[in-house]
This record gives C-alpha cells, sequence and structure tokens, in this order.
C-alpha cells in the first residue's frame, strides 16, 4: 500500500509506521532518511542537498521532491511506502500528488493518528533521556524512572529533559504542527483519502489500521 502517515509529534508515528511496513512489506520512508542517505551515496542530488544542510537551511521542497522520485523508483518500493513525516505542507503535499502522478502511482491512503494534546504533552514532558551519547538511554519520570539520583540505569550518567522536551518546547512543536501540518488532514479528507484514528495505544491503533486498510 501508498501511505501517508500523519499525526502530531508524540503521536506515537514511527512505532505505528515500523508495524505497518512489516505487515505488508512496504518500506517507511522520511525525508531525513532519504537526504541522509542521498548525501552519503554522493550522487548529484546529494550533493545539492549537502551544502543546504551544511550551511543549516531548509533543503529545498523541488530539491526534496527529486531526491524521493528516485527513492520511490527503487524496486523495493513496489510492494508500497509508508511516508513518515512528509508531507509536512500543504505545498508540499500538492507537490508529492504531482511526483505521484508523473510516476504513475497513486496514494492509497492517508493515516491520521489523532491523540489529544494533553495526552501528549504529558507523554513528552515525561521523557528524560541519557545524557551520554553513546547510550542516549529513553527513561519516563512516570512509568520507567532512572535511579533515585536521576542517573542512567545502563551506564550510569546524569539523565536529563532535552530541551526540545520542556513543556514550552513542546508546546511550540504543537502549535507548529497546528499551523501547518494539520490542514493536512482536511486536505486529505477532501481527497476522500483520509482514515483518522483515535490513538492512544500504539498497538491497539495498529490492529484497528491493518483492518481498515484489509477493508480498503
Ligand atoms: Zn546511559
Amino acid at each position: 500500500m501508498r501511505i501517508v502517515l500523519l499525526g502530531a509529534p508524540g503521536a506515537g508515528k514511527g512505532t505505528v509506521a515500523k508495524s505497518l511496513t512489516e505487515f505488508d512489506g512496504s518500506v517507511q520512508i522520511s525525508t531525513g532518511d532519504i537526504l541522509r542517505n542521498a548525501v552519503k551515496a554522493g550522487s548529484e542530488l546529494g550533493k545539492k542537498a549537502k551544502g543546504y544542510m551544511e550551511r543549516g537551511e531548509l533543503v529545498p521542497d523541488d530539491l526534496i521532491m527529486d531526491i524521493m522520485e528516485v527513492r520511490m523508483k527503487e524496486p523495493d518500493c513496489q510492494k508500497g511506502f509508508l511516508l513518515d513525516g512528509f508531507p509536512r505542507t500543504i505545498p508540499q503535499a500538492e507537490a508529492l500528488k504531482k511526483l505521484l502522478d508523473k510516476i504513475g502511482m497513486k496514494l492509497d491512503a492517508a493515516i491520521n493518528l489523532d491523540v489529544p494534546t494533553d495526552v501528549i504533552l504529558d507523554r513528552l514532558t515525561t521523557r528524560r533521556t541519557c545524557s551520554n551519547p553513546d547510550c542516549q538511554e529513553i527513561y519516563n519520570v512516570k512509568s520507567n524512572p532512572p535511579t533515585a539520583d536521576g542517573k542512567c540505569r545502563k551506564c550510569g550518567t546524569d539523565v536529563i529533559q532535552r530541551a526540545d522536551e520542556t513543556e514550552e518546547a513542546i508546546g511550540n512543536r504543537l502549535k507548529t504542527y497546528q499551523d501547518k501540518t494539520a490542514p493536512l488532514i482536511v486536505y486529505y479528507e477532501k481527497a476522500g483519502l483520509l482514515k483518522n484514528f483515535l490513538s492512544l495505544n500504539s498497538r491497539e491503533t495498529v490492529e484497528n489500521v491493518k483492518i481498515a486498510l484489509k477493508g480498503a
């Protein structure tokens, strides 16, 4: 199947994506991964992307689409793909539609993981991470706490709250999502592709998505 996966930061897209690709043999495509791979492979497009990344600039949409076209034509995408974290904006969704038309493919569904904001805030603000770059073990102050004095149970290093996981930072990330990405839900609904799932538990969500896709 060819799927776009939508959902706010902290909605559990990564976990759901992994289970779904195992289920139907499709490949997970994230823009971060395909950009890094193109840079590593040293292709012409990769060299262009590297320039932007080294200058700390956003890679322009048309370059992302060119790299995505190459990726989608690779043999392992024949069974389908699942786009994770892309498109993020309406112009990107329109560019994606144009690309798929050009290479003779079409989307089967846009899956939206709908998680209430207070659940997301609670999930992300309770996360802690081991500050040892070689470890980076993830903890949760409620369900999986570090030691009583705040050390990593694996390596003994201090466990910290990441700067992008404070309540303020998450509030900003959610606002960006609401402004730029949430309109995609309406976009795909109008296109007749939207499948909406209230997602409070990843495993349950994956089962519901599988059932819905079988009927699609
Ligand atoms: Zn550690």
